[in-house]
């Protein structure tokens, strides 16, 4: 333990058993190699602002049009972390970045554009889509009449079928994006078949943002209507969500995040934000994100190699999704025998599974959080090598010195 680890701080004073948690936290991150797609580590610069003082302060409303006073800090900081996504996402020509998360965003972004109610076309989940698209359990499929459509066997969005879906059900909204889709979209193509049935395309960019921003995926920014995403996944911020919007959607927008689907906007989050698109902003992001995609599309030729079989074939983004039915085991074994060895995954449904939700066929697995830690081809196959032997019933124990080698030598921001 350094000094670092034991020094007085006021919370380890104040409350020593809240602070021995989040120092447990400290040290799980450290140890395990986290390949959960949705998951990424930030920097502690962002860190440190979203741990701000300025968490105390109620900023209802927008930038110079709030409901409290002495609020010229918050407006500083919110116009900022506007001013900087839009300089990120070029094309953007509004930024509403109050979303508490990502589902919020979608919920709000819903609200606006197909009022309560209004019919809404979206992935299924099942397919690789959201829970916020539409899905039964969501109170997007409640509050929505929502339809969805799927995808094809090997695993691809099949065009004809959305448009078929949205000439027959005529949404207001037609949502393009996933939780698990590794290929990437024809947002033009989307925009088309939403614009001829005059409906709003709403890209939900959750995933791959960080990828967009650096323009290593295509982006749906400047072509859909509505762009929602979150900010803590491959965009590398805290947690948290973001709408892009066409001007004359974003006043829409906007009173359907606050007053519609929020309260007071988190300032300290919005100032980890506004970091985060600083240092997305710099030349290295790029360079960072391009690794993310290489790593991932590496991970995938690897597992492939070891006789596994990749939903598609490979990537285009930073998810490689494995699919494990021509094996003996289920996303869920599989999930826990990585845990004991160290590796942070996520069992994930793939196209066509017959498994429960809880169990399901496949294994989705990310590449953005251990690239942050410097991950580059070499570590990945020692990785692909340990996914390979989890998979074939090798004692998850074998692996664990391995994986801890690699957390020592790839420290944490
Ligand atoms: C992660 C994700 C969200 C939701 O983000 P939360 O911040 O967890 O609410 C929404 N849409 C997609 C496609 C996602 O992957």
């Amino acid at each position: 333990m350094t000094n670092a680890d034991t020094a007085p701080s006021p919370l380890r004073q104040r409350d020593p058993e809240a602070a021995a948690w989040l120092q447990r936290e400290d040290k799980r991150q450290a140890v395990t190699l986290t390949l959960i797609a949705s998951e990424n580590h930030c920097s502690a610069a962002v860190r440190e602002a979203c741990a701000s003082r300025i968490t105390d302060k109620y900023a209802e409303g927008y930038p110079n049009r709030r409901y409290y006073g002495g609020c010229e800090v918050a407006d500083g900081i919110e116009e900022l972390a506007r001013q900087r996504a839009m300089q990120l996402f070029t094309g953007a020509e509004d930024a509403n970045v109050q979303p508490h998360s990502g589902t919020t965003a979608n919920l709000a972004a819903l609200v606006a554009l197909a009022g309560p109610g209004g019919r809404i076309v979206g992935m299924a989940l099942k397919a690789g889509g959201h829970l916020s698209h539409g899905h039964d359990k969501s109170h997007t499929g409640m509050l929505f009449d929502a339809r969805q459509y799927g995808v094809d066997p090997s695993g691809r969005i099949d065009l004809d079928e959305v448009r078929r879906t949205v000439r027959e059900h005529h949404p207001k909204v037609l949502i393009a994006g996933g939780s698990s889709y590794t290929r990437n979209i024809d947002y033009a193509a989307f925009a088309a078949i939403a614009h001829e049935a005059s409906a709003f395309l709403m890209a939900d960019i959750a995933h791959p943002a960080g990828l967009m921003a650096a323009g290593v995926v295509p982006s749906p920014v400047g072509i859909a209507d509505v762009v929602t995403m979150t900010t803590h996944k491959t965009l590398r911020g805290p947690r948290g969500g973001m709408i892009l919007a066409r001007k004359d959607c974003a006043k829409l927008i906007n009173s359907s995040v606050f007053p519609g689907a929020q309260g007071g906007p988190l300032v300290h989050q919005i100032a980890g934000k506004a970091v985060a698109f600083g240092e997305a902003l710099r030349p290295e992001f790029r360079g960072y994100q391009q690794r993310v995609k290489d790593n991932a599309a590496h991970l995938a030729q690897c597992l492939i190699g070891h006789g596994l079989e990749i939903v598609t074939g490979g990537t285009d983004n930073h998810i490689v999704l494995v699919d494990l039915r021509a094996t003996d085991v289920t996303g869920a074994t599989v999930e826990e025998r990585a845990l004991a060895a160290g590796l942070s995954v996520n069992k994930n449904a793939v196209p066509g599974d017959q498994r429960p939700p809880m169990v399901t066929s496949g294994l989705r697995l990310g590449t953005a959080a251990v690239t942050t830690r410097g991950f580059g081809r070499d570590e990945i196959a020692r990785i692909a090598d340990v996914i390979a032997g989890l998979v074939r019933g090798n004692d998850p124990e074998r692996f664990r010195p391995v994986v801890r080698e690699l957390c020592e030598a790839f420290p944490l921001p």
